[in-house]
């Protein structure tokens, strides 16, 4: 049984079918392509392993549109793990330096070497290629993409954290559909987290309100106790005594609606309460 698709997996499989039109695009997706899974990308012919059917397929439809050169191919041995090995001799050209090539380039290595988290659990998007890659940081450049850089076993991994950046990247490329998805698992992220921190508020004040309650009805019980202190109080706080020993657990809204006293006022009479000397 195959694991149910990776967001990553979805992104791929939606940007292997974007076929740029412009020939400028093709030239400049295709070294990207290539710089991504080889490292380099000069005149001599590279030898790519890819281990995605549609993206082997969309760079040989792109080396043949774009005037490259695809000599041998050939599927890899093992059965649950398939590659694709082809030799490549890129065209000529390397695109152009419009935008529209640098997104074709950002495309391109992300098809390569990206990796993007589920948008409910985590906001990261990666690449990790063999080596620092001029295309593709002059791309990002251009784009506006803001990259942070970092080493990790001898590769150089191009990474994006927060939603924002990552959304406009998605688009960028051409995943329509993935950033619907995304924007959708990300609304739904928030949502959720509000929700988790109105909830944790809401139990915080409760556990308040229970905590001053019963510190008033002890205190109460105290001077009920002493030599009948609380009968030498003024009317107000006897009142206000009477009525909290009677509602232990009423909030102080529904204190004062019960004695029809203004909130303000029952808060004051209970602080005078407590501040009674025993
Ligand atoms: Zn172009």
């Amino acid at each position: 049984m195959r694991d149910k698709p990776s967001f990553t997996d979805e992104v791929k499989a939606e940007l292997a079918n974007v076929q740029p039109a412009r020939p400028c695009c093709q030239e400049a997706e295709l070294a990207a392509l290539a710089t991504a899974f080889a490292g380099v990308a000069d005149g001599a012919a590279l030898r790519l392993r890819i281990p995605r059917n549609a993206v082997a397929r969309k760079i040989v439809h792109l080396a043949r549109t774009a005037g490259g050169r695809v000599d041998t191919l050939q599927k890899g041995s093992t059965e649950k793990r398939p590659s694709y090995q082809l030799r490549l001799t890129l065209p000529q050209g390397r695109g152009s330096a419009d935008a529209c090539c640098a997104r074709a380039i950002l495309r391109g290595a992300f098809l390569a070497r990206g990796v993007i988290g589920n948008p409910a659990d985590a906001y990261h998007l990666e690449m990790a290629l063999p080596s620092g890659s001029v295309l593709l940081e002059a791309a990002a450049t251009r784009a506006e993409v803001g990259f942070r850089r970092v080493s990790r076993r001898g590769r150089c991994v191009y990474y994006l954290k927060g939603a924002d950046s990552i959304s406009r990247l998605l688009r960028l490329m051409g995943a329509n559909r993935a950033v619907m998805r995304f924007e959708h698992d990300r609304i739904l992220r928030d949502m959720r987290g509000q929700a988790n921190r109105r909830a944790n508020s809401e139990t915080a004040n409760v556990d308040k309100q229970m905590r001053a309650a019963l510190q008033q009805s002890a205190a109460i019980r105290r001077l009920k106790a002493r030599d009948r202190r609380l009968l030498t109080l003024p009317a107000a706080l006897r009142e206000v005594a009477e009525l909290r020993s009677t509602h232990p657990r009423a909030s102080l809204r529904e204190l004062a609606d019960l004695s029809q006293l203004s909130r303000a006022a029952v808060a004051n009479r209970l602080r005078r309460l407590l501040a009674v000397p025993i």
